[in-house]
């Protein structure tokens, strides 16, 4: 697939019937129109309009202009194994013929260029972990694993050979889609999985990430199965990450490793490296607003979580080597791999939040300390969502990943990005401090 041949050309050459022109909301909601291939030539030159306002949080009005998708060509996927004829094309939103800075895909592209005018090429890979649930008898969402009751789960091989329908099917559609998916497991929750696939540029990635969440949806879906990204859908047991690896090359070279590097950490990173994981820490409260975004997350990670060797999940924003319990972990010279996100963080904004932090360290030349030890102004990551978002509005640098879309132009009285996220999320917040829970009637009703 290239970007010389048209997406008429590549319908063709597909057998592709119908494609769904696709895009993401702030909060990661994936939107699409089903086009089909007699109207791809109007796809490809005007896109497909929506309803902003409908779409969700896109920041748009009722009264407002249309959105309209317009196909990124060389994003185009045939899914015959969804469904014969269907193809995906991952599409960037419009507004009055201008790129809508609300729209995620939109930013991580800001971002992507604002990395190559400081001289870096960004690649990014990406972990997806999710749980297969079903519903029981009355209804309420269990494990879909026939045997739920394993101690260690992790890497257990009965449980890849119950699931192994299902993990067979993702794993032959990643293949024929060219992601080389390399391994699948069970991860260290009952009927907890992920399923691997390289890394790849940074907008292929968040694409790739978009794209898997469907597909995997859809194959538990055609089994009866719940396929979730929840962060933390059991308390009791591991919660589901986005980890993402990083990596920055200048020229075609990898600009991390640093065989001359003879600091006493013995990581074998360049300047650059210990800059950008610097900047990564110095602004990881902020970040988490964008890597954990929803009140769920904050049980993964925040005040009531297991402590990170338990659960693998970080509390902290501190880095080391080779060891998954911190914040960043550095597994080698060439990449550093960030364990904050979620399954309910938005790809493309994650990644965007990550390269505009790093990015800041770099060009401050920030320095990550001794390992295992956090910026000493940071104690711990937000305990709740409500944190994470009254750091993302005091970070300068966060916000501006967030706004990095933004023309010139835009009204000055006009709300940005990165306040209308963090309306959303503080209402989100809100929404779910002023649920009474069934806890607080089991603990209140007759204590007093
Ligand atoms: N499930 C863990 C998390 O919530 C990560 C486990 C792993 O390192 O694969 O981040
Ligand atoms: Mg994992
Ligand atoms: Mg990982």
């Amino acid at each position: 697939m290239t970007d010389t041949q048209t997406l008429a050309e590549l319908c063709e050459a597909s057998n592709t019937k119908f494609i769904l022109a696709m895009f993401v909301d702030l909060r990661g909601k994936p939107c699409a129109k089903l086009v089909p291939v007699e109207a791809v030539d109007e796809l490809a030159t005007d896109g497909v309009g929506f309803a902003g306002y409908a779409v969700g949080a896109i920041g748009q009005e009722p009264k407002d202009p249309d959105l309209m998708a317009i196909p990124d060509v060389s994003s185009f996927l045939p899914v015959p194994f969804i469904k014969e004829g269907l193809a995906i094309v991952h599409c960037d939103p419009y507004v009055l013929g201008k790129p809508w800075p609300f729209a995620p895909r939109n930013i991580l592209k800001s971002l992507i260029a604002q990395t190559a005018d400081a001289g870096f090429e960004p690649w990014v890979g990406a972990e997806v972990e999710y749980f297969l649930l079903k519903r029981d008898a009355s209804g309420s969402l269990i494990t879909a694993d026939a045997a739920d009751d394993s101690d260690r789960p992790c890497y257990d091989v009965r449980g890849l050979t119950r699931m192994y329908d299902h993990l067979t099917t993702v794993s032959t559609a990643m293949n024929q889609l060219g992601w080389s998916n390399y391994a699948n497991d069970h991860e260290d929750g009952n009927g907890q999985f992920e399923q691997n696939f390289a890394y790849s540029d940074a907008l292929t990635t968040a694409d790739r990430v978009i794209t898997l969440r469907y597909l995997l949806s859809t194959f538990a879906a055609e089994r009866g199965m719940v396929a979730t990204f929840m962060p933390k859908p059991f308390a009791e047991r591991t919660g589901s990450g986005l980890h993402l690896h990083l990596s920055l090359t200048s020229a075609g070279n990898p600009v991390f490793p640093n065989a001359a590097d003879d600091d006493e950490r013995g990581l074998g990173l360049s300047p650059q490296a210990y800059g950008f994981v610097g900047g990564i820490l110095e602004h990881a409260p902020a970040l988490q607003a964008v890597m954990a975004p929803t009140v769920n997350s904050y049980k993964r990670t925040g005040a009531t979580a297991t402590r990170s060797g338990a659960s693998w999940a970080p509390r902290v924003p501190t880095y080391g080597g080779n060891d998954r319990t911190h914040y960043v972990r550095i597994p080698d010279e060439q990449r550093v791999e960030l364990r904050g996100g979620d399954g309910s963080a938005n790809p493309y904004l994650a990644i965007a939040a990550a390269l505009g932090a790093g990015l800041d360290g770099i060009k401050r030349s920030l320095d990550p300390g001794a390992l295992g030890t956090c910026p000493k102004h940071i104690s711990s990551l937000p305990l709740t969502l409500l944190h994470a978002v009254e750091a993302l509005e005091a970070d300068t640098v966060v916000t501006a990943t967030l706004d990095a879309a933004i023309p010139d132009e835009w009204p000055a009285d006009s709300q940005t990005v990165s306040q209308y996220f963090s309306h959303l999320k503080r209402e989100e917040f809100f929404a779910w401090h002023s649920a009474v829970s069934p806890w607080e009637v089991d603990q209140y009703l007759t204590a007093f």
